[in-house]
């Protein structure tokens, strides 16, 4: 049995599954927002609550909005902040008495659609997590690549391609710099972006769904932020060239931005050939706490290696 556990911003939510992926046991609770210990003791209350359920013991991973620096064994870059220069993964384990396995959760997004969703058995899968805010994934071979600095995939925050006058400088992100993909093309990005052009407040989903509707303000917003992603995914075709890019989050479930931008890719990628398929995520918001079970994955190598 696999037990996975997706540390979000909201909430903790756990699963188990067995050799075959099939889902055994869900729950989740309240995040408590700015707790470490409480967030320690929730995700390890879950595991519990699981394993006495199900009767048996699991390999536990976990999934963060962040990464365990390679250097200090200690979080970073988490936008759940609390969390930052703690010791998570050495907590956990004490608390639960085995190892834990944690990745960023766009890196649990690309190995769960690698695994066994809409990439599955694809060989480098690139995750783009399009939700309140914008993470990106790396998985090859189904195997989370966290790099040796642990910011592998971590392409929210690289600058918007191609800047023009009027994106210049770019909104302000938490990470410190301006102008960071994250500002550009999540859906709090889309919101800000709609009222700096209109004037009027409405959210990421409101925008979508009233584009849909024919609003012109709010179609010429989500082309804004097709654009501007066609922009970022050219400069991660040039560098990985990746063979499938897979979305997940809340603007995921657009399906109009899958052809628009493909069709605006050529225009941006070196040499103007591009073939990359741009698809949803199978699980849809289960595929993080999926791909943090996968931490362990199907067939464990017996080499050292
Ligand atoms: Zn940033």
């Amino acid at each position: 049995m696999r037990i996975g556990i997706d540390l979000g911003g909201t909430k903790v939510e756990a699963l188990a599954i067995d050799d075959a992926g099939q889902e055994l046991v869900r729950h989740r609770v309240a995040t408590p927002r700015g707790e470490y210990v409480g967030t320690i003791a929730a995700m390890a209350g879950l595991v519990r609550r699981i394993e006495r359920e199900t009767g048996a013991t699991g390999t536990v991973g976990a999934g963060i909005p962040g990464t365990i620096s390679g250097a200090t064994g200690l979080v970073k870059n988490a936008n759940s902040t609390w969390l930052n220069g703690r010791p998570l993964k050495e907590d956990l384990e004490a608390e639960l008495g085995r190892e834990v396995r944690i990745a960023n959760d766009a890196n649990c997004l690309a190995v769960s659609e690698a695994t066994d969703g809409a990439a599955a058995g694809v060989g480098v899968v690139f995750g783009v997590i399009l939700g309140t805010g914008c993470g990106g994934g790396l998985a090859f071979g189904g195997r989370v690549h966290a790099g040796l600095n642990g910011v592998g995939g971590e392409w929210g925050h690289n600058p918007l391609p191609w800047a023009s006058g009027d994106e210049l400088p770019g909104p302000e992100c938490y990470c410190g710099r301006r102008g960071c993909m994250e500002m550009w093309v999540s859906g709090t990005a889309l919101g800000l972006d709609f009222q700096r052009v209109t004037g009027r407040t409405l959210s990421g989903p409101e925008i979508m769904a009233s584009c849909e509707a024919g609003d012109a303000q709010a179609r010429a917003a989500v082309e804004r932020l097709e654009d501007r992603l066609a922009r970022g995914l050219a400069h991660l075709v040039n560098v990985i060239d990746p063979d499938v890019f897979v979305f997940g989050g809340g603007l995921s479930k657009a399906s109009r931005i899958y052809p628009n931008v493909a069709k605006l890719l050529p225009s941006y990628v070196f040499g103007r050939e591009v073939n990359t398929p741009l698809v949803q995520a199978k699980f849809g918001d289960s595929s993080g706490v999926r791909g943090a079970a996968w931490l362990w994955p199907q067939a464990p190598k017996t080499s050292t290696a």
